[in-house]
């Protein structure tokens, strides 16, 4: 990759993500008349929104009220959430909905005719709106035809691989073609990052490969802080072995959690709301019943889930990809037997942190100009200690169009700084470094390591020691990453590539969610410390905003949680 290759780009508008966040941005953009590029590294219906099986809150029954959506989402998030941000989200959820479906999205239905909500986990009603269990594509099909005819431009199978950001100030990205490496310079007035999130940093996980946490890194390593990073959600229900997942729709449907005894131990930890408690309870109730060998399958390492007592007619129409996932992957049919689950890590609650303008702040008071985050890489934050399922469509969709429309009230305030080539530098010597590297190790086997150190010693339960001992691993796979090598040197698809700048950026942010978790004494949400596991208000009723000071260590700092009308209690289900 040479300087002199590299082409400039210049847009109004330049967007990095075309999952939901991504594409509501860009649509009111260009809707507004606005020069926009996308760029992504998956075509647009790849990205992970389309994986999205079980729903999208929004308060629209008659017996439901904003309000309650905005009590159980605080509570959910432990109270670390930002009680404005939350109110915001859970107000403009029944318009987001509209919206949607104005632009062609096809919920099902309930009997009287009205869009159908299913009970979700931590939630006092049922808010889930659904599309069966495909509710992400069917959002994200849809917003991308929208995106489409508005006359956005996307270019897919673009790398993103560093910010231009200089005295407070970003003026575009760098980025590469992943089809002939072709290097790029996207110069913009506003630049907003929608990537998406981080799961791929653990084994068991239920996230797409491309969910690297790119962006996160690439800020940190402008210099740039990240919030909450410690705060992992790790999903009761992964398919057992692979941690593919089976959505909470299982759960909201009827499904009963059971260990080898013949149990429903969700009695012993969640006496109310069983089975429907939030996240993080149902996942530590299961972890903590395998590691008293109350586990099953080969390895005693999951738990049954039994939806045998469901009517036929209730898997065939709303669980259908359910079904066929855990026939195709554990060869176990839910209309006739229990299947196999553990916890498996599936969202980051941490982030980029930005206001509720989507805004991203470069400390908990400054910003930084002409710079946006949202949807999952951003920390806003709504979800807090631990998101409620089906909050986080909604927060793609919505704080994605609060993004665009932020961008175009700033835009003509924000002067338009030109980008020369010599831009792209840091970039194209990385792409170089890693390709003549002739090193011994190689990728997949520090990736490996990486993510079951992760599992293991940063996961579900926590402690001073493992957490201790996984940042000393993190320090040893970043020296030994200095030392790879890659065969493929072609400039073709060169998948090797990618995976290694991706492979950098997973041991950089992880030190983030290691860090923070370390120096957060307490159990807050999902993050569960075994040596200290009572929630501590006094001390840690903050968030964390961490950020590189040298190589390959970081300065942790702390910035005031928005409380409101929901006074800190707690958190029983
Ligand atoms: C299996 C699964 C089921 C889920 N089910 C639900 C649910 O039922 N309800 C709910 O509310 N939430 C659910 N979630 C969470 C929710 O789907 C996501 O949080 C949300 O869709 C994220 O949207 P996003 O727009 O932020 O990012 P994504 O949809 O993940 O999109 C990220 C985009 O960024 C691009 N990108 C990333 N890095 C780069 C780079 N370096 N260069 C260029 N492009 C890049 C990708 O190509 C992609 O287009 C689920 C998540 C998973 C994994």
């Amino acid at each position: 990759m040479e300087i002199n290759d590299v082409k400039i780009y210049e847009y109004d508008a330049v967007v990095v993500g075309a999952g939901l966040a991504g594409l509501a941005a860009a649509k009111e953009l260009k809707e507004a008349g606005k020069k926009v590029a996308v760029i992504t590294k998956l075509h647009p219906l790849r990205s992970h929104s389309g994986a999205a099986q079980g729903g999208i809150n929004a308060a629209l029954s008659e017996d439901d009220s904003t309000e309650l959506h905005e009590f159980d989402t605080v509570k959910g998030s432990d109270y670390l959430g930002d009680q404005d941000a939350i109110e915001l989200m859970c107000q403009g959820a029944p318009e987001t909905i509209r919206w949607a479906e104005r632009m062609g999205a096809v919920f099902s239905r309930s009997e009287d005719g009205k869009i159908a909500i299913r009970p979700f986990g931590g939630q006092s009603k049922p808010r889930a709106c659904y599309a069966a269990d495909r509710t992400g594509l069917t959002l994200l099909q849809t917003i991308y035809e929208q995106a489409f005819r508005a006359g956005i431009e996307v270019f897919d199978e673009w790398y993103c691989a560093d910010l231009l950001y200089e005295n407070g100030k970003v003026k575009g990205v760098a980025a590469f073609n992943i089809r002939n490496s072709e290097p790029a310079i996207f110069n913009a007035k506003v630049t907003m990052f929608a990537t998406g999130g981080y799961g791929r940093a653990f084994k068991i996980n239920s996230n797409a490969h491309a969910n690297t946490g790119d962006a996160l890194s690439i800020v940190a390593r402008r210099g740039l802080p990240l919030e909450d990073m410690e705060f992992v959600q790790f999903h009761p229900s992964g398919l057992g072995g692979s941690g593919i997942l089976i959505s909470e729709a299982a759960r909201g449907e009827g499904g009963r959690l059971f260990n080898s005894e013949g149990e429903r131990f969700m009695s012993k930890y969640a006496p109310n709301a069983m089975e429907l408690a939030s996240r993080d309870v149902v996942s530590r109730a299961i972890m903590q019943e395998i590691r008293e060998g109350r586990g099953v399958g080969p390895n005693k390492d999951a738990v049954y889930i039994d939806l045998t007592h469901l009517p036929k007619e209730t898997i065939m129409t709303k669980l259908p990809e359910l079904r066929e996932l855990a026939i195709t992957f554990l060869g176990q049919d839910m209309l006739k037997e229990p299947i196999m689950i553990a916890a498996t890590a599936h969202y980051s609650m941490g982030g980029i942190p930005v206001t509720k303008r989507c805004q991203v702040k470069s400390s908990p008071s400054d910003l930084v100009e002409g710079f946006y985050a949202a949807g999952e890489c951003s920390c806003v934050s709504v979800h807090g200690a631990n998101r409620l399922g089906a909050n986080s469509l909604l927060e793609a969709l919505f704080f994605g169009r609060q993004a665009g429309r932020a961008m175009l009230e700033d835009m003509d305030s924000i002067e338009f700084v030109k980008a020369e080539a010599k831009d792209a530098e840091q970039m194209i010597a990385k792409v170089n470094g890693i390709k003549t590297n002739n090193g011994t190790e190689r990728v997949p086997e520090l990736r490996d390591e990486l993510q079951r150190s992760m599992t293991i010693d940063a996961g579900v339960f926590r402690t001073e020691e493992s957490l201790a001992r996984q940042k000393e691993k993190l320090k040893e796979l970043y020296e030994r990453y200095k030392n790879i090598r890659i065969d493929d040197k072609s400039n073709t698809y060169n998948t090797d590539l990618q995976e290694a700048i991706e492979l950098g950026h997973m041991i950089d942010f992880s030190l983030f969610i290691v860090e923070g978790a370390l120096a957060r004494k307490e159990s807050r949400g999902a993050h569960y410390r075994e040596d200290f596991p009572k929630r501590d208000d006094d001390n840690f009723l903050k968030h964390t905003y961490s950020k590189f000071n040298g190589e390959y260590s970081l300065d942790i700092d702390y910035g005031e949680v928005v409380l409101g009308k929901f006074e800190p209690q707690e958190r029983k289900y």
